[in-house]
């Protein structure tokens, strides 16, 4: 039964194409979603920093002053929870492959400046408090105020 059944694979695979690709001489297809490494439309971000706090390796970085955003290439492990924590939906987790690296490699993307909110204004300084009188003089206004009510 098990000699036939082999006999029968192997007749069967002799007029099959063949599972394997000639990768590297022929680009492979990545099937839908299939995960490769994280992009990022910098132009739509708003430096909210949500990506940056529910990453759960810590790869993402973001600076609101300066409008940056980074990623630690080696540190993301794909798991796309960013792109779905973000609110403006910049972040995209695409196909490919990543090649290995001997070093860190930290991606930057900076926000295009038209994208930027003008720093606030600094808040007005507060109005002195009006300054009491004395109650001795506050008294005597006061009397004043009363004789002259009476002569009018
Ligand atoms: S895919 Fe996962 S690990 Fe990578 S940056 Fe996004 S949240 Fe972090
Ligand atoms: S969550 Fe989106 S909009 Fe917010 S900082 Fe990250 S990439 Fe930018």
């Amino acid at each position: 039964m098990g000699i036939m059944t082999f006999r029968n694979t192997m007749l069967a695979n002799l007029f099959k194409k063949p599972v394997t690709t000639k990768y590297p001489a022929e680009p492979i297809d990545y099937p839908e979603g299939s995960r490769g490494h994280i992009e990022i439309e910098i132009e739509k971000c708003i430096s909210c920093m949500l990506c940056a706090k529910n990453c759960p390796s810590g790869a993402i970085t973001v600076d609101r002053k300066e409008g940056s955003w980074e990623i630690n290439r080696m540190d993301c492990i794909q798991c796309g929870y960013c792109t779905m924590k973000c609110p403006k939906k910049c972040l995209h987790i695409v196909p490919g492959y990543t090649a290995p690296d001997g070093v860190k490699q930290v991606d930057r993307f900076v926000r295009p400046p038209e994208t930027m909110k003008p720093a606030a204004k600094p808040a007005a300084a507060p109005k002195p408090a009006e300054e009491k009188k004395p109650e001795a003089a506050q008294k005597a206004a006061d009397a004043v105020k009363t004789e002259e009510t009476k002569q009018n």
